[in-house]
This record gives C-alpha cells, structure tokens and sequence, in this order.
C-alpha cells in the first residue's frame, strides 16, 4: 500500500475577511514507502496547504486522500508535520520536549526517556539532552524538532520549509543529516521548498506547483553533483 494517495485533492479555504480562495484542485498524487518527495513552487501556490491536508490538520474540500490504505480524516502521529520555526516548550529540558508526544499517550518517565535518548542518538544530539532549547542553535533546535517527530516513529515525515529559517552552510549540512536519517528511518518524506537547489539535493522525485490551481508536474531529477555555496 502507498504511504499517500491524494485523488481529485481539492481545498478552498472558507472565506473570512476575503471572498473564498481555491489554493488546489484536482490533485492526484502517489507516494512510495521509503520515498523522498519535494514540493517546489513559489509561494503561495498550495504547496503547504497540501501538506496540512495529508497530515490530516485540514480537510479537503474535494476528492479524497489514503496514507497505508487508510483514510485520512484527523491527524496522526504516523504522520509527523515539521514548521519552519520549531516551537519546543522553553521549560522542559530536550530530552522532555522530544518525549513530549509519548507522555500524552500515558508512557513512563523510564520510557520516556529512553525513548528521547534512542531519538536524539539518530539526530547526533544525545548529549545535550538535559540541556533547555535555549542552550541551542537554531540548526540544533531543528535536529530536536526532528528528533520529536521521530519518537513518535512516523510512517511520513512531512516538512513544511524546515530549514528556511537557517543561514546557507546550517542548511547544507541540515539537508545531509536530513538524508542520513531518512534512510535509516525507512519513513517516507514529504518536503516544502521554494529552493531548486535544495529540491535536487534532497528528492527521488520533485513535485513542482505552478501557480495556477490544480496544476502539478512531475520531474525526477537525475545524480547531478551537488551545487557548492
Ligand atoms: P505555499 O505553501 O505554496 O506558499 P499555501 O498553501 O500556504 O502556499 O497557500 C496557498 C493559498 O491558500 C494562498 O493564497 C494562501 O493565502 C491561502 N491560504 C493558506 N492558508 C490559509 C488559511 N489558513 N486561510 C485562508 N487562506 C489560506
Ligand atoms: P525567501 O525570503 O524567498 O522566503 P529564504 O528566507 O529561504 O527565502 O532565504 C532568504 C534569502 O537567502 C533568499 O532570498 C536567498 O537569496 C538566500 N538563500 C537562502 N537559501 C539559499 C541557498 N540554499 N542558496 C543560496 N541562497 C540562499
């Protein structure tokens, strides 16, 4: 079973302030377990929006979407959403931030912390697990991010630009680390940007948005070396 079926995906957002807008229609989209997907465009052509409704944060207003072969209708940790600006609760230390979503489903503080320990491993941030957020950098505090996603062993890993907020070295080596995660992971990987260079660094296949609603192509892109900044 694929880890995301979008067919006919739609979504007009109510109107509020403004008259209704379409941000998408008509998308059909498969997605593999195990694999890496970008969304590229520009901003504001539905590529966030997309992801919210795989996430199951917002429902779509026309055709329907499958992750696993089931429905999805309300979020779930099998499939974990990464922001931009990562917000970790500036009281816990990083250890209780990454375990945070399995004290809701009643864990221990054993297994909490075990848990955390075995998810900052993958992420290299072990050791600063007692620190607080703020001791952190900002590419630090992404590795959490995605270190608390993790420990809810996500099918999908779903990234809404999460390393727009860091400067261009941070982000290189965020995007290598990124890929040594999600092979050992075997999640599938769902990933924002509006940058081209980082869509080839990262995907088996890139899922480019125009700015005209419903209108997505495919591109897979070919082993080119790496563009050097
Ligand atoms: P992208 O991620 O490609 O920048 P978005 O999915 O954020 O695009 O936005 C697509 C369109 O939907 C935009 O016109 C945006 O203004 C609109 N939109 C996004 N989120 C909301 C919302 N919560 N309420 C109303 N309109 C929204
Ligand atoms: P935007 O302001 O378009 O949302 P970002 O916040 O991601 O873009 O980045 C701010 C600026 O930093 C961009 O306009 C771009 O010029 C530069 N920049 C960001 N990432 C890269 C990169 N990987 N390579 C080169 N320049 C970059």
């Amino acid at each position: 079973k694929d880890a995301v079926v979008c067919r006919g995906v739609g979504k007009t957002w109510a109107a509020g302030t403004r008259r209704a807008h379409n941000a998408l229609t008509g998308i059909d989209l498969d997605v593999a377990p195990g694999e890496f997907v970008v969304f590229l465009g520009p901003s504001g052509c539905g590529k966030s929006t997309l992801l919210y409704l795989i996430a199951g944060l917002e429902d779509a207003t026309e055709g329907q979407l499958w992750s696993f072969g089931d429905l999805v209708d309300t979020p779930s940790p099998e499939r974990s959403l990464i922001f931009q600006e990562t917000s970790l609760f500036p009281w816990l230390t990083v250890w209780e931030n990454v375990s945070f979503g399995l004290s809701i489903r009643g864990a221990g503080k054993e297994e909490r912390r075990s848990v955390a320990a075995e998810a900052l491993q993958r992420v290299g941030l072990k050791a600063a697990m007692d620190k607080r957020p703020d001791e952190l950098s900002g590419g630090m505090r992404q590795r959490v991010a995605v270190a608390r996603a993790l420990a809810m062993r996500p099918k999908v890993l779903l990234m809404d630009e999460p390393f727009a907020a860091l400067d261009v070295q941070t982000r290189a080596r965020m995007q290598d680390f990124l890929l040594d995660v999600w092979r050992d992971s075997g999640a599938s990987v769902l990933f924002v940007t509006h940058h081209i260079d980082e869509a080839v660094a990262l995907a088996d296949r890139v899922v480019v948005f125009t700015s005209r609603p419903g209108r997505i192509k495919t591109i897979v892109p070919i082993d080119l070396p790496r563009p050097r900044n």
